[in-house]
């Protein structure tokens, strides 16, 4: 039985309005004004809120679980610039880890050892000379290993074909140290102490056999992804990425009660995957939602990103005539599967930083519809750092929700401009990471962070979402007003997963995911540390809890 709870004198994150919360069986029971709550029983746990605001428990609408999880015990090397920086950081995670088989630092931005300088084996070297090291990059799209790393993966003797990847060679013909794309990432982060297992879910691909204990480690790594998600008042979990694995893993969880917070996972399609695998995977994704558990998307990539010229865009790359990149899939095997995955029902959402990616989604979206009939699918378009303006009412029209997040722009959120603003173009900035035009145009948008790209915090993402500054005077400001970006982090993120009747309002009936903050939230326009989750109730039931 889901303890009673009572929560007097908070304030509304919307309104700031005084209000009292009785939460029963999970719902919120009632809710209004201080001193005006009904009498009833005495509840299992009364808390006085002291006017701190509350609001309805944060929907992180992109993230990656197992990789976020793994990241909890790996070197964070976001904001580090510069060889010294670098160095002193990796040499003190050495030092603090002196057992672990493979060094993994990440959120490394590309330029991380030097303005206008791009890692390579050698530098690596001389920043951790003896035990391999694998540093990713903020986006998780690119990697670099040192000597030692390459040579522990053997890829220093024999570099295998990569599907989508690139093990990229210098001119001596060995590896240079960089690894593009997960399948050449994975082929060094398979020797991590955690085998490399999350960047398996996010290729879609299964682990071998997986002894007890490394099951078990796996478990307790999601565990502690889950445990920071429900520290940072998130009660919804939107995983991006999925194998057959961490359904199982995911589902036995559930079944043991060990979820504090709602997980909806996707199924990962590859551009590598056979038609059989397709199909498992997409049996996979349609089975039934239990508890706090749920399935029923698949997610697919349509292209990389801006810093590996690996964005699909509709224009020249400057600098690169005649060179747009190219999408994943060809778009008559990409409607194909999303044909498939819409006529069983599933929600749909790609990966698209380029324009031209977006469009070649919106033509699968359209294909699917024409082919099955229109019906509220709710498909969704992943990240959108470049539209098209021609594309803004398709989306509308379409239906599909825009799924973006507010630590990705450049210059945002500890990531430099450069390179990626050059990389865009000057030409292009007015039309990168649009949230108040796609707004504007009635698209539905969904917030989240994409961490472990960036920080899981919810707070850290309204500040900079809250914040963000045009590049140049002719860029429109695309920032949404406060009630729009909490809403795009609730009831937005719910009505993502077709969960708005139930949840991300604060109204009678509505499932008892709450967060009760301290701070002010309104003045994360200014400073990113001016508000904390204090208190994080899901279904009912108090899964963090700072000191009140
Ligand atoms: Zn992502």
């Amino acid at each position: 039985m889901t303890p009673t709870i009572e929560i007097h004198d908070a304030r509304d994150i919307f309104t700031d309005a005084p209000v009292s919360l009785r939460l029963e069986g999970g719902r919120i029971a009632w809710i209004g004004a201080p001193g005006t709550m009904p009498d009833a029983p005495p509840p299992a746990r009364r808390i006085a809120a002291g006017g701190r605001r509350i609001a309805p428990g944060f929907c992180e609408s992109h993230l990656h679980l197992f990789w976020g999880g793994a990241t909890l015990s790996q070197l964070n090397l976001l904001g580090i610039e510069g060889v010294q920086a670098a160095a002193q950081a990796i040499a003190g995670f050495a030092a603090a880890n002196p057992a672990v088989p493979l060094l993994v630092a990440y959120s490394a931005n590309y330029e991380v050892l030097g303005p206008g300088t791009r890692p390579d084996r050698h530098a690596l070297d001389r920043l951790c000379p003896e035990r391999p090291l694998l540093m990713i990059a903020v986006d998780g799209h690119g990697a670099w290993a040192n000597t030692a790393a390459l040579a522990a993966a053997g890829l220093m003797t024999r570099v295998p074909e990569v599907e989508n990847a690139e093990v990229v060679l210098g001119p001596d013909g060995k590896p240079n140290g960089e690894l593009r794309e997960g399948a050449a990432i994975a082929l060094v982060q398979r020797l991590s102490t955690s085998g490399g297992r999350e960047g398996l879910v996010i290729a879609g691909d299964e682990p071998g056999t997986v002894s007890p204990a490394d099951r078990a480690a796996d478990k307790a790594t999601l565990a502690a992804a889950l445990a920071a998600c429900a520290a940072h008042g998130i009660t919804t979990a939107v995983n991006m990425d999925g194998n057959l694995y961490l359904a199982d893993l995911l589902t036995e969880m559930e079944a043991e009660g060990a979820l504090p917070i709602r997980v909806s996972t996707a199924m990962r399609l590859s551009p590598a995957h056979d038609d059989a695998r397709i199909a498992e995977l997409i049996a996979a994704a349609t089975r039934p939602a239990q508890g706090k558990l749920g399935f029923g998307r698949i997610k697919m990539f349509l292209d990389g990103v801006f810093d590996t010229w690996t964005a699909f865009r509709t224009d020249d790359y400057p600098g690169r005539p005649g060179f747009r990149s190219e999408p994943l899939f060809t778009p008559e095997r990409f409607n194909a599967l999303c044909i498939a995955a819409d006529a069983r029902g599933l929600q749909i959402q790609v990966h698209c930083v380029g324009d031209a990616a977006v469009r070649l989604a919106l033509d699968g979206y359209a294909a699917a519809q024409a082919a099955n009939g229109a019906r509220d699918a709710r498909h969704r378009i992943e990240h959108i750092d470049m539209l098209h303006p021609d594309d803004l009412a398709r989306l509308r029209d379409l239906g599909v929700i825009a799924s973006m997040q507010p630590v990705h722009p450049p210059g945002s959120s500890g990531l430099p401009l450069e390179p990626t603003v050059s990389i865009m173009g000057r030409n292009r900035w007015r039309d990168t990471f649009p949230w108040a035009a796609l707004a504007g145009a009635g698209v539905p948008i969904a917030f989240g962070t994409d961490w472990p790209t960036a920080p899981l915090s919810p707070f850290n993402a309204i500040h900079a979402a809250l914040s963000r500054a045009p590049w140049a005077e002719d860029v429109p400001d695309q920032r949404l007003p406060f009630e729009a970006v909490i809403e795009a982090y609730t009831a937005g993120g719910a009505r993502a997963l077709f969960a708005e009747e139930g949840r991300g309002r604060l109204a009678p009936g509505m499932a008892a995911d709450l967060v009760l903050l301290d701070g002010d939230p309104r003045a994360l326009r200014e400073d990113a540390g001016a508000c904390r989750a204090a208190l994080t109730i899901c279904a009912g039931e108090i899964v963090h809890e700072a000191a009140l």
